[in-house]
């Protein structure tokens, strides 16, 4: 039997972070899935003024000072990307590609997806259109794929899939140099609307037309109702009570995926109620 965590905590921006602090201060056994920057929000933001206790800070040194807050308590952050929670009565079942965990209770961090998703990603969904590139590549052997990459993790997922397909497109939503296997062509346009029939067979962009069978769209974050189907939603967030309690019990949700302002430190406070609602549903079970 697998390990079964007390607390399962999905993203490691500032509610993610905030969350495993307290929950680690309650004494439980917590695991945190994100990745080693933290929040590409948080690197991003030129200039920070609302952060109580620090002043006129770059969004890279206040994700220093998280770095180390969370070193200085042993925090180790689980560097893989959840794909899907499935509510199983008494625990959750959190799976991460080919791995599964197991969680007593979970708080969801994810943050929030702005962009709109591509014409015909939805309607495709599952019949081409795919978001984790390394549990479905075994369907494109030796098919053309597409890669929509929003973020430099995109890549790795990109050319682990150009090992198995006999052709892989990736189409940056962002500007760097790439670090691609040689084999994987570079398209830099903007994608329009995906096509096809009963399955996909069309990706369109703007300046032009690429024939594939599978369009894999790969983002920081998938929608939280994707990502724990049978969640309630509300004006595209997860619904919540003031104790950051979701539809689901056991099930508790923290920061931007929860709804506006989308604010360092109101991610942070929900990220500790969350936590703290978490181990008292956790006391009330024993
Ligand atoms: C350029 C910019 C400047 C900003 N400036 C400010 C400012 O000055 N002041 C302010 O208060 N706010 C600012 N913000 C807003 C702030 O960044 C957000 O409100 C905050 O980061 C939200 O925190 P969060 O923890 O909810 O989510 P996020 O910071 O988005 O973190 C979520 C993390 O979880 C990870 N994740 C998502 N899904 C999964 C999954 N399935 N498995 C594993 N990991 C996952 C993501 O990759 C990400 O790392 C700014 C935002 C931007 C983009």
């Amino acid at each position: 039997m697998s390990k079964r965590y007390d607390i399962a905590i999905i993203g490691s921006g500032p509610a993610g972070l905030s969350a495993a602090i307290n929950a680690k201060i309650r004494n439980k056994d917590a695991i945190i899935f994100g990745n080693k920057e933290l929040s590409y929000k948080l690197s991003k933001a030129p200039k920070i003024n609302n952060y109580l206790g620090f002043f006129d800070i770059t969004g890279s040194q206040l994700k220093k000072a998280f770095k180390n807050h969370i070193e200085a308590m042993d925090i180790n952050i689980t560097e893989e990307k959840v794909n899907a929670v499935y509510a199983m009565g008494d625990y959750f079942a959190i799976m991460v590609n080919e791995k599964s965990y197991e969680s007593k209770a979970i708080v969801i961090a994810t943050g929030m997806e702005h962009s709109k998703p591509i014409r015909g990603e939805e309607e495709f969904l599952g019949r081409g259109v795919g978001y984790c590139a390394t549990c479905d590549a075994p369907l494109y052997k030796g098919k053309v794929v597409t890669v929509i990459g929003y973020n430099k993790e995109a890549e790795e997922d990109a050319n682990f899939v150009s090992e198995l397909a006999s052709k892989v497109y990736y189409i940056p939503m962002y500007r760097d140099k790439y670090g691609l296997n040689k084999s994987i062509e570079v398209v830099e346009d903007k994608p329009m609307e995906i096509l096809g029939e009963n399955l996909v067979n069309k990706l369109v962009l703007k300046n032009k037309e690429i024939n594939t069978d599978g369009v894999f769209v790969l983002k920081d974050s998938v929608s939280p109702e994707q990502l724990v189907p049978g969640l309630e939603m509300e004006e595209g967030h997860i619904k919540v009570d003031k104790n950051m309690k979701t539809s689901i019990e056991g099930c508790f949700a923290a920061g931007d995926c929860t709804g506006k302002p989308y604010q360092y430190i109101k991610s942070a406070g929900e990220g500790q109620v969350a936590a703290l609602n978490a181990v008292s549903y956790l006391n009330s079970k024993k």
